[in-house]
């Protein structure tokens, strides 16, 4: 298999056409067989649910090269789990686990001439996605729907070196008690694209959400989780039903507590305490973890003993441990790194 003519270290985070996408439909209370398709178009009924209701769920891994040349994706299981729990809170068919890690193995594996080479520091970002096809006009779930898979290669997150982040206490609210943040689902996104737009005017990388009930508790970023370090050197996440559950912030707790031995406490983190921590950290697929260097709250600005110019000491090592695992330098627990080719 001859590798696409890319320049794999300088590709950005876009979308590309690549040759192969996986799709399945849901008609008449069941999946079909599903497979795959050269074509990257969509063509929908005026009236399908997706456009009126709004009914679309998504998740995002990647897949990449490792030394030894094997393609891999990281824990893909748990994206397939985190979907079947979205669609069920937007009552959609869930697609079945099984059938999310074939068709993404059936679709990398189509694709490999896509898959960056090792030490390029680029992957093959991989998004499976799903959304009502049938038509809908009074409210209620479409009976029809769409799953697909598409894949496009992205270049290395920190290109450039790593850069902390600056980041604003939002005046707008992510994810109401008992609502949807919990879910990955594109609705959660539409509201945040604002508050994003908005951080961006003021100079800021990104927002921080506090829980709407209180405004008193860290949340989350548009997407990405928070992680801090206290003095003491403990990993502290913060607790709330209204975050997305990241496969990445997860398995950190798991580096942190049974590779580095670390303690974790997971717990509500006020916003009054942040000025208290070390060091603090977004983590999700596209990054692992992009250490914030500063958090503005109304003018008020809590900067953290990292700094502006590098990855605090322990969150660097976080990063270095899981990469390391990932890139199949450092064993990780079983099943971690699943080996597609
Ligand atoms: C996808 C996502 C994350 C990161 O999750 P990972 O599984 O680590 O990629 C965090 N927050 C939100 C809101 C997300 O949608």
């Amino acid at each position: 298999m001859e590798k696409k003519n890319l320049d794999w270290a300088n590709l950005g985070f876009g979308y590309m056409t690549t040759d192969y996408r996986y799709v399945a439909n849901y008609k008449n209370g069941a999946w079909d067989k599903g497979g795959l398709t050269d074509d990257p178009t969509v063509t929908l009924n005026e009236c399908a649910g997706i456009f009126h209701y709004c009914q679309e769920i998504f998740e995002g891994l990647k897949a990449y090269t490792t030394e030894d040349g094997h393609i891999v994706t990281f824990r893909p299981d748990l994206n397939a789990v985190r979907m079947m729990d979205s669609a069920k809170r937007l009552e959609m068919p869930p697609f079945p686990a099984e059938r999310f890690l074939e068709a993404v193995e059936e679709v990398v594996k189509a694709n490999a001439a896509w898959v960056p080479p090792y030490g390029s520091g680029a992957s093959l970002y991989v998004r499976p996605y799903m959304f009502a096809s049938s038509p809908v006009i009074g409210v209620k779930p479409a009976d029809e729907y769409q799953f697909r898979i598409l894949v496009t290669p992205v270049g290395p997150y920190f290109k450039g070196g790593v850069h902390p982040l600056t980041i604003c206490v939002s005046d707008f609210d992510r994810a109401a008690p008992h609502g949807t943040g919990h879910i990955k689902a594109g609705l959660n996104y539409a509201m945040s694209l604002h508050a994003y737009v908005t951080a961006h005017q003021n100079g800021y990388d990104e927002n921080m959400f506090l829980d709407p009930a209180t405004r008193t508790y860290v949340e989350e970023t548009g997407g990405a989780n928070f992680i801090f370090i206290d003095k003491e050197g403990t990993l502290v996440i913060p607790k709330s039903d209204s975050i997305l559950p990241s496969v990445t912030r997860r398995s950190i707790a798991v580096v942190a507590k049974d590779i580095l031995g670390m303690k974790v406490k997971e717990r509500p983190v006020k916003l009054a305490e942040l000025s208290d921590f070390a060091e603090c950290g977004v983590c999700g697929t596209a990054a692992v973890v992009c250490p914030v260097g500063k958090v503005v709250d109304h003018g008020r600005e809590i900067c953290f003993p990292s700094g502006m110019e590098s990855m605090g000491p322990v969150i660097q090592k976080l990063y270095d441990t899981l990469t390391g695992i990932q890139m199949g330098k450092i064993e990780g627990p079983a099943g971690w790194v699943h080996k597609i080719m």
